[in-house]
């Protein structure tokens, strides 16, 4: 069994800001159970909490992003 991504209050999910997004697709590889990338390489994410095991490594694929658009946010 799979827990969200809950600590305390919250919940850890991941976003993108497109405004930065230069579509290189790094976010997909290195977090496929979350992102996947459209035909222009673009990447979707669905906003779902994370489940509690994805929440390091969605935290790592963003310190990946070469320009930080890969946000992982705490609600
Ligand atoms: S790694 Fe960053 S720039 Fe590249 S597609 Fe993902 S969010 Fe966009």
């Amino acid at each position: 069994m799979t827990r969200a991504g809950t600590t305390g209050a919250g919940t850890t999910r991941v976003a993108v800001d497109f405004v930065r997004c230069r579509a290189h697709g790094l976010c997909a590889q290195e977090l496929p159970e979350a992102v996947r990338v459209d035909e222009w390489n673009y990447p979707i994410v669905d906003g779902r909490p994370l489940p509690a095991d994805l929440v390091k490594r969605a935290k790592a694929a963003a310190n990946l992003c070469p320009v930080l658009a890969l946000k992982v946010i705490r609600d």
